[in-house]
């Protein structure tokens, strides 16, 4: 079956559409004739002087037709026929082969690399002009025929047997290409409803207003289908993530519960969606659907206006995800965010030398969050910058409150999203908080991982230089994990480099991770970089460390992060 994406448009628009003509022929005087004729008809007309140049314009224009000589240089008529009609949106392209070749084997070759017709030079351009006038009427009631059959006369969405289709190619693009793909199986909520006590007139309506409203919800490369009733699915391509599912269902359920106008009342809709994957959920369209219609009824008993994954486990992480996405979003109002403070350690005078801040959310319900399970949510929308930002000024206004006591800290280091260095504006807000509070730059130590500088090195160069400049310390946090890059410790100003607490838990029964460990401090004492060890439990590690030369260490051996108050207790007995 072939593509129709865009017979709906052709379809529905109003303007009669006038029909392209490209003339691929060799001979100016010849296609300034067939030209001149094509006028005559009201047809538009490109011209190509080659089969190559042919071939650009019909993959750049999609014309109606195309008048192709047999014999041309560069390309011939023939293997430029058989290209164009390989052409995505063109495989159904009428082609009238001109040849002054009039025997079978020419004939024969037109037909046999997809020519729709010939005709034989020199033309008789009566015949021409109603030869083309055929073919481009049978095209078009071709075309309102597949359109008919393919696509819901109501909305004029593709119905079931195209849908099934769009499916199949699905499956075929994800066995070539990998990835997978999701089915959404859409019931509209309260339908039999509207249409028993409103009218079919205002069901057909509303019916109308769906489909309108998905497709524009929707991409373009996305295939929205009534399947029938008040039953839709959609095939969702291209998405690397399956959180991103969870948007795309949400989205629908927001647009769908948006009131409709029909005769002239307002009704609530809403739907309820099931969404099945492929290729985990079945391997075919019928029990891809069966299972997203389980999950539909799923959703339904969960109370409408909701979506459920056919897979339970799923469904449950999306819920999950979807909850603590709602909460966090108040939680920054409702000042449900707490600050922890672990100390670090200078491992050659043993004394609290700084601390890092370490966020909690204190959830009503559950308690203290850990950051692990909100921050990167937080990261996928904006609120890790505002989360972020509150972090720092909190944490300056703890910091100016010890310092006022007498209590003496080298730094605090806080650690930033690298969505900051993608969004921009780290550096005003890091100046304007410090100043605010009235606090050194030199207090204040910032730790971003790798990752914030692989993806946008220039730009992240170029912040932490400013950073940099105005005071703010910069420490390189969970060196080791990512891509341990040497050249990033030359490359970008950092103070302070954190090697990561998944080396120090081999320590030092692990000889591989203690070797690599006292590579790395000996590096960072050459690049005169700080170094902190992360992570240290044990006395062994201590010493280990010690024996390194490491300078700096923060670990549950000393303490784990702890409450403000808390930590004053513990910085007041350290001096
Ligand atoms: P991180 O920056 O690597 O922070 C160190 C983590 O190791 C902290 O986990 C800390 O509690 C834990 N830890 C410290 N010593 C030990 C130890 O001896 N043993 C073990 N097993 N763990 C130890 P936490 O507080 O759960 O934070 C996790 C991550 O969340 C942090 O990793 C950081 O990437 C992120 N995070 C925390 N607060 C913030 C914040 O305010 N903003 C941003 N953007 N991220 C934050
Ligand atoms: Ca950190
Ligand atoms: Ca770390």
């Amino acid at each position: 079956m072939n593509d129709f994406s865009d017979d709906v448009q052709s379809e529905s628009s109003d303007t009669k559409h006038v029909p392209l003509i490209l003339i691929a022929d060799d001979d100016p005087s010849l296609r300034l004739l067939i030209k001149h004729v094509m006028y005559q008809c009201d047809f538009q007309v490109i011209e190509a002087d080659n089969g190559l140049q042919a071939l650009e314009l019909a993959a750049h224009h999609k014309p109606d037709l195309i008048i192709m000589d047999a014999v041309m240089p560069e390309m011939d008529g023939f293997q430029a026929t058989q290209k164009i009609l390989e052409l995505e949106g063109c495989c159904e392209t009428p082609v009238l082969m001109a040849t002054s070749l009039d025997d079978d084997h020419s004939v024969e070759r037109a037909f046999l690399v997809g020519a729709s017709d010939y005709v034989t030079k020199p033309f008789n351009w009566s015949v021409l002009k109603h030869r083309i006038k055929r073919i481009l009427s049978a095209v078009e009631v071709e075309r309102k025929i597949r359109h008919i059959a393919y696509h819901d006369s109501l909305t004029g969405l593709p119905n079931r047997i195209l849908f099934t289709d769009r499916i199949a190619q699905a499956i075929n693009r994800v066995q070539r290409e990998g990835g997978f793909f999701a089915l959404l199986y859409i019931d509209i909520d309260h339908f039999k409803v509207v249409n028993d006590s409103i009218g079919h007139a205002a069901g057909d309506n509303l019916l109308n207003i769906v489909a309108t409203r998905l497709k524009e919800l929707l991409r373009k490369s996305d295939t929205i289908s009534r399947l029938g009733g008040d039953e839709f699915a959609v095939i969702i391509e291209g998405i690397e993530q399956v959180e991103k599912i969870t948007t795309v269902a949400r989205n629908i359920l927001d647009v769908l519960q948006q009131p409709v106008q029909v005769s002239n009342k307002n009704v609530n809709v809403g739907a309820s969606i099931g969404v099945a994957m492929y290729p985990q959920d079945g391997t075919n369209f019928g029990s891809l659907l069966k299972n997203a219609d389980t999950a539909m009824y799923r959703a339904k008993d969960c109370g409408r206006n909701t979506f459920r994954f056919y897979a339970q486990e799923m469904s449950e992480k999306a819920m999950r995800r979807l909850d603590i996405e709602n909460q966090l979003i108040s939680a920054l109002e409702r000042d449900e965010f707490t600050l922890f403070y672990q100390p670090k350690i200078d491992l050659s005078t043993q004394k609290i030398s700084g601390a890092e801040v370490l966020v909690r959310w204190n959830q009503p319900q559950q308690g203290l969050v850990a950051p692990c399970v909100f921050i990167p949510v937080a990261e996928e929308t904006d609120l890790i910058i505002k989360l972020d930002q509150w972090v720092l000024k909190q944490a300056c206004e703890q910091l100016k409150c010890w310092q006022n006591k007498g209590l003496s800290l080298d730094n605090i280091s806080i650690n930033i999203s690298s969505r900051h260095l993608k969004e921009g504006g780290l550096l005003e807000y890091c100046q304007r908080i410090i100043a605010e509070a009235e606090i050194a730059p030199e207090f204040i130590e910032v730790e971003l991982t790798e990752s914030a500088l692989v993806d946008n090195s220039e730009k992240a160069r170029t912040i932490l230089s400013q950073l940099k400049q105005l005071g703010i310390r910069i420490a390189l946090d969970d060196f080791g994990t990512g891509y341990a890059s040497m050249s990033y410790l030359k490359e970008f100003p950092f103070d302070t480099v954190k090697i990561d607490r998944s080396f120090i838990s081999g320590v030092p029964h692990d000889e591989e991770d203690s070797a690599i460990i006292r590579a790395m401090i000996q590096l960072a004492q050459a690049l005169r970089l700080n170094m902190v060890a992360e992570g240290v439990e044990v006395q062994q590690q201590l010493e280990y460390l010690v024996s390194c030369e490491c300078q700096y260490a923060q670990g549950f051996f000393w303490s784990k992060p702890v409450p403000a108050d808390e930590f004053e207790k513990m910085l007041k007995a350290n001096s």
